[in-house]
């Protein structure tokens, strides 16, 4: 029997974008691809979460000092992980500390009942379900959402707006009326303010029927829609045009020779259809099973130039991730 696919069933608003950019991109991750975010990109976004929930829960915009509750809030979810926090949390929570003021503002007199956080909203006829960062009730409702993402200082990408208009169509189906304001809360940027309008809810709600009703098999690769992709490693359609991109951040190609450190790093020699490539910096459980003639897999890796013999020279990041072995070639 044919299982339904993932986009006939229920959506999230970001999985929604995903789904728009590209069907294939919410199928279930098949063999060893590794390419979501690593955990110290997840638990800073999500560090900065559950620091603000906790710091409304707590009703710490209502203290004496508000930003000194809010730090508190930081530091004790921070001090819950084993291990402590990742490094980039220092610059993510001055931010969150600092910008978390202007959330004081918007609360406003609010009474406790109408501040809410995490707040889950469903549509069951367009099988849609997210999860507010912040809800305020009362005379008028206001949605607010988290981005831990940095986002530039023009407008606002158009995945942002598209989620944020989802949430405003959940509020609508939920409340009978549409938010009266809908802003993101963005650490770089602080506040932003989203406009919603009946056209722009309009296209998102015709937007998302369209993908739902696209084949879900297909795979429509690009930069913006790959980098972050779960299916990355696997996909072949993806590997077909990434190595072609301007700026690309893939590399592909087969194991010539492992040169590990006593670091806990490795540099591997590549040979690939653009020529040979060194890629360095690399974890060596990544690598450890690597054996000359497997193909190696790297993606969110950086360029660095073309060294001697011109060999091209690539470095892993934190970001970077990468499959070995059992890749097709
Ligand atoms: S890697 Fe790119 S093309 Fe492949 S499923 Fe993901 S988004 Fe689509």
């Amino acid at each position: 029997m044919n299982q339904p696919s993932v986009g006939a069933g229920w959506l999230s608003p970001s999985r929604a974008w995903r789904l728009i950019e590209c069907p294939a991109s919410v199928q279930p991750v098949a063999g060893n691809g590794p390419g979501a975010a690593t955990d110290q990109e997840v638990n800073t976004g999500t560090l900065a979460h559950r620091a603000l929930e906790r710091w409304i829960r707590a009703e710490g915009y209502r203290a004496g000092d508000p930003k000194a509750a809010l730090a508190e809030a930081a530091d004790a979810c921070a001090a819950e992980l084993p291990g402590g926090p990742p490094s980039s949390w220092r610059v993510s929570r001055a931010r969150l500390v600092a910008r978390g003021m202007s959330l004081v503002d918007l609360i406003g007199q609010r009474m406790p009942a109408q501040v809410l956080s995490e707040v889950k909203l469903q549509d069951d006829d367009l099988r849609l379900r997210g999860q507010l960062d912040l809800l305020l009730l009362g005379d008028d409702i206001v949605v607010v959402d988290l981005k831990t993402q940095t986002l530039l200082d023009e407008g606002l990408p158009e995945w942002v707006q598209f989620q944020l208009t989802l949430y405003a169509h959940l509020i609508e189906k939920i409340y009978g009326d549409l938010p009266a304001r809908v802003e993101v809360f963005s650490l770089n940027r602080g506040r932003i303010d989203v406009p919603i309008t009946k056209e722009t809810l309009r296209d998102a709600r015709g937007a998302l029927a369209m993908a739902r009703a696209a084949n879900p098999s297909h795979a429509k690769p690009s930069r913006e829609a790959c980098q972050f992709c779960a299916r990355r490693l696997e996909c072949e359609p993806h590997w077909e045009v990434a190595m072609r991109w301007r700026n690309t951040d893939a590399l592909e190609g087969a194991v010539v020779r492992v040169e590990e450190a006593t670091t806990g790093v490795a540099a591997v020699l590549l040979e690939g259809l653009a020529g040979r490539a060194w890629a360095s910096g690399i974890p060596t459980d990544l690598i450890a099973a690597a054996t000359p003639g497997q193909m190696l897999r790297l993606v969110r890796v950086h360029h660095v130039g073309v060294g001697a013999d011109r060999v091209a020279l690539w470095r892993w990041r934190r970001l970077s991730a990468g499959g070995v072995g059992t890749l097709s070639e």
